[in-house]
């Protein structure tokens, strides 16, 4: 069978479904071909499970600090099998949605794996894709005039710590277990280590973290980072940064050894299991690049700013393309490249307002440069700080820990960074990027009145603090 289309979009993941939305919303016949759930990795193995499972790690921790609020409670218990089905409805529920949206828009989904075939008799030009499905029955032709690659990414692994599902996991393992390890070494100390070391400390884990940089979230501004770290430690969280895992040192018995090298010295680490987060690979493998011209670097497609390809009818975006791999960074990209093959007017992303949290305990969130990298840019900057602690709502709430923090730029006083620890911060940050988008200085954040009382005071103060005026500190 074969079918003609306006745009055929290979995976539906985050990137893939809302482009698929925009797309018909522009009025194109649009077809989704999606290998395993709709949703991808965000809605089935990443943002959502594991948010899901930290805000349960939340309510436990919380629920054990019932008594600082006046409430008494005993016996309180985890149950982490009811833990994973709250999760599975979620996610369920979440799906469903997805699969609704794309009834809603008459978006065709087929359920197989697609690959991208040369020029046939199909079409002169490379893109006719062919679906290739589980059960082994005749393979679809979809004849698209534009394709849209959005395949996505995977665990990336370390060849000395072979992932087998039991002793050594991903992230991908580590969501579907029905019992916590009561011990874990998590190799990787990036956003998604982090989350992990955080949400299985708040459920009781002796989490041992192994980070190769030196500083945990490497991609943060130090400050931030050294916050993290001061209250992970808080929890029990054994932190090495600096430290490298040996290779041919892992152990398997009752559990897992393994050796790392440390400041210039051998230390021997042990737990129940290892988690792996060193990073994402792209998934460019079998999806048939090789019959076109779209050039790989580095394990990424590259494009344009309007995600072309070196085939311009062929685009790419989300973690396929690499950059900053975020779901609402792939969602957007969907749609500024829908919006291009459509003729439409489109404006290409710019990173530095692009928001990026981690969901840990404490949360982190930031926009634009970090401090570090304002200076090496040559900024001559200023920088306003001000502590969760002077803001009355985060004692009313009991987490009163972290800190704004706002970089700008001396001579034009154009913010450069918005950083922040504490609570609630990454729903705090959006305030954040629509100042960056809005171009806002920090007076102007400083004179837009925040509720009192309220987190989002902390902006105010921060942004007053860039000129040593804050009001409470
Ligand atoms: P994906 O979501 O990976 O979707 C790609 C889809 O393509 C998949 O469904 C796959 O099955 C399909 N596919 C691949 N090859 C083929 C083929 N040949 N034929 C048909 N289908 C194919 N991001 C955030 O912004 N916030 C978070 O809190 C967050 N938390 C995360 C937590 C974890 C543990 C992980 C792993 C990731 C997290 N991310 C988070 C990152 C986020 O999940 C990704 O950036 C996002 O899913 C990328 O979207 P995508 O559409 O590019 O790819």
């Amino acid at each position: 069978m074969s079918k003609e289309y306006d745009l055929v979009i290979l995976g539906g993941g985050t990137g893939g479904y809302v482009a698929a939305i925009r797309a018909s919303q522009l009025g194109m016949k649009v077809a989704v071909v999606e290998k395993d759930h709709l949703g991808g990795t965000c809605l089935h193995r990443g943002c959502i499970p594991s948010k899901a499972l930290l805000r349960s790690a939340e309510v436990y921790r919380q629920s054990k600090q019932a008594d600082d609020f006046g409430i008494e409670t005993s016996d309180i218990r985890l149950n982490f099998l009811k833990v994973q089905e709250r999760k599975s409805k979620i996610i369920e529920r979440l799906h469903t949605g997805v699969q609704g949206l794309m009834k809603k828009g008459k978006i065709d989904v087929y359920n197989g794996i697609g690959r991208i075939l040369g020029p046939s008799i199909f079409s002169p030009m490379p893109g006719t894709i062919s679906v290739e499905y589980a059960d082994g029955s005749e393979n679809t032709m979809l004849i698209p005039k534009h394709v849209l690659i959005a395949t996505g990414s995977r665990p990336n692994t370390l060849p000395h710590l072979e992932v087998d599902g039991e002793f050594v996991l991903t992230s991908d393992e580590a969501l579907e277990m029905d019992e916590l390890p009561k011990s874990i070494i998590i190799v990787g100390g990036g956003v998604i280590g982090i989350e992990w070391a955080s949400m299985l400390a708040d459920f009781g884990v002796d989490v041992t973290v192994v980070e190769y940089l030196e500083q945990i979230l490497p991609t943060e501004d130090r400050d931030i980072a050294r916050e993290v770290s001061r209250q992970l430690k808080k929890k029990g969280v054994k932190i090495h940064t600096n430290t490298k895992v040996l290779p041919d040192t892992l152990k398997k018995d009752q559990g897992v050894i393994i050796e790392a090298e440390k400041s210039a010295k051998t230390i021997s680490l042990e737990a129940e299991k290892i988690l792996v987060s060193v990073g994402r690979k792209a998934n460019t493998e079998n999806i048939g690049l090789d019959n076109t011209q779209i050039v790989v670097e580095n394990g990424f497609i590259q494009t344009n700013d309007w995600y072309q390809t070196k085939e311009s009818h062929i685009y790419a975006i989300g973690d396929v393309i690499g950059g900053m791999q975020l779901a609402h960074v792939a969602s957007h990209e969907g749609i500024v490249a829908v919006e291009h093959m459509a003729g439409e007017e489109s404006y290409p992303i710019n990173i530095e307002h692009v928001p990026a949290c981690v969901y840990s305990h404490p949360e982190v969130a930031r926009v634009g440069l970090t401090e570090e990298e304002a200076k090496k840019q040559g900024f001559s900057v200023k920088v306003g700080k001000f502590p969760f602690q002077a803001i009355g709502k985060a004692l009313v709430f009991g987490d009163a820990n972290g800190f704004v923090k706002i970089i700008t730029d001396e001579k034009t006083e154009d913010i450069l960074g918005i950083h922040m620890v504490g609570p609630h911060v990454t729903d705090m940050i959006s305030e954040a990027g629509l100042a960056k988008v809005l171009d806002a200085t920090a007076w102007e954040i400083s004179k837009t009145i925040h509720p009192h009382p309220s987190l989002s005071e902390i902006m105010g103060e921060a942004a007053l603090a860039v000129e040593g005026l804050q009001i409470h500190g």
